[in-house]
């Protein structure tokens, strides 16, 4: 597979995904205030918040809950947005 092939294969759906959590950070940061600001939060609470969000995924795949897929994507992408707060965080403590 060329680079160029690969590059197209790894991206294929990314820009809808990431709009998707673009559009639950803004929720996030609506809701909570911009946790994105360095040291707004400690590291640890922010792990406790992304371990919970992954709990929820759990949750969404529990046989026994009334689970769908659309449920389990938007677990995903609450996950997803979360790391990329921690991240911009982190991001502003270096720059
Ligand atoms: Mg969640």
């Amino acid at each position: 597979m060329t680079t160029a092939a690969l590059t197209n294969f790894v991206l294929a759906g990314t820009d809808e995904i990431f709009q998707q959590i673009n559009v639950e950070r803004l929720r996030q940061v609506l809701k909570f205030g911009d946790q994105s600001i360095a040291g707004s939060v400690s590291d640890l609470t922010r792990l406790r918040i992304l371990v919970e969000e992954v709990g929820e995924v759990a949750e969404a795949l529990d046989v026994e809950h009334a689970n769908t897929k659309r449920e389990l994507c938007a677990e995903l992408v609450q996950v997803a947005a979360c790391a990329v707060g921690w991240l911009q965080a982190l991001q502003k403590a270096t720059t």
